[in-house]
């Protein structure tokens, strides 16, 4: 009897399920209780619960090294087009006769911006093109100098007056739809196709070196940054991804993670859209609301929400662990977070 009460207290101290180590004991700031998981819970840990060791990058998903000294690389798309990257996020610069527009100028490597740029032309910088409103991404903006023009989408305009950031001066020439970039031989054609990540967010295509711009949409190689890439408008978002695998280009720049992107990678994330799509949607149709829920709570619809939502997104998880955890860089790390934003979306939009 002594013995097995030991032994229960030690299972309570330390209730191992799956692989997690969890204390079933009263919170000491809360007073709130935790319970075993959910059943079925996947092998892949929660939202708030450490992770000993996350899942390898697949070798598709890494990008050329980026040399530590200088904290960049560029990479030479031809015709005058270069992409600027730490391996984490990515701008772009086009030289033309007289003179180079930037696309996007982020933070993380504003300093050296100017330096990526003097590897290649002496030429001023003339022109520089928001691809929208994000600090992450124009954040350097004003680190990179006077630039005498600065272009966006009116969207984003009207965001960066909110936002009155002294980092990210306000453009100085907008648009509500479309406008071409004729700079000496150079092209740039820049559109607006609606919401989705933010509003305002543009596509930047360059023609003559058959590349686009489309910024935090697409993620070559990797899983979205959480919540799809903390989509505005998550539904607009995959239409945008569904665009951009029809159109005509040959590399993609995504503005995050390790490379610029092929036709391969856009279809493979439009394959896991779809498969996330259709697993929050099986889950929804057949989990129950209330059921295992501690009868005490039944009248407590938040808590009812909350387990539902939970079993929902467990779910989820299960289904697309087999085929995805290997192929998408990252899956481990966001997948919990991509099934909540899918189960919300398909549950309220
Ligand atoms: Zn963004």
């Amino acid at each position: 009897m002594a013995r097995l009460l030991i032994a229960r207290l030690a299972q309570a101290a330390f209730l191992v399920v799956g692989g997690w180590v969890l204390a079933p004991v009263a919170h000491a700031q809360s007073g709130v209780a935790t319970e075993a998981p959910y059943p079925n819970m996947p092998s892949i840990p929660a939202i708030g619960v450490r992770t000993a060791k996350y899942l390898d990058v697949p070798a598709s998903a890494q990008g050329p090294a980026v040399d530590p000294a200088k904290g960049y690389r560029l990479q030479n798309f031809g015709s005058g087009l270069y992409m600027v990257t730490d391996n984490q996020i990515q701008s772009m610069f086009l030289v033309y006769d007289h003179g180079v527009v930037v696309m996007d100028a982020p933070q993380a490597y504003a300093s050296s911006l100017r330096r990526a740029i003097a590897e290649v032309t002496d030429k001023p910088v003339t022109h520089l093109v928001y691809s929208h409103s994000h600090a992450d991404h124009i954040g350097g903006a004003k680190a990179l100098g006077e630039v005498p023009v600065i272009i966006a989408h009116d969207e984003t305009l009207r965001l960066l007056k909110r936002d009155a950031d002294p980092n990210r001066p306000l453009p100085t020439l907008t648009f509500p739809e479309r406008y071409t970039l004729r700079v000496g031989e150079q092209v740039l054609e820049l559109s607006y196709h609606g919401p989705g990540h933010v509003p305002g967010n543009i596509f930047i295509y360059a023609p003559r070196q058959s590349v686009l711009m489309a910024i935090d949409l697409v993620f070559p190689g990797w899983i979205p940054w959480r919540r799809f890439a903390v989509a505005q408008d998550v539904l607009e978002a995959f239409a945008r991804v569904e665009e951009i695998r029809t159109m005509d280009w040959d590399f993609i720049v995504g503005g995050h993670v390790t490379r610029a992107g092929t036709h391969a990678d856009v279809e493979r994330q439009a394959e896991f859209y779809r498969d996330i799509k259709q697993a929050a949607a099986t889950a929804l149709a057949t989990t129950k609301v209330g059921e295992g829920m501690n009868p005490l709570d039944k009248g407590n619809p938040w808590a009812l929400f909350d387990d539902y939502i939970d079993r929902v997104a467990a779910q989820c998880v299960n289904a697309l662990a087999p085929k995805w955890s290997k192929q998408l860089a990252g899956f481990d790390v966001f997948i919990w977070d991509q099934c909540y934003s899918m189960e919300q979306t398909l549950r309220i939009d």
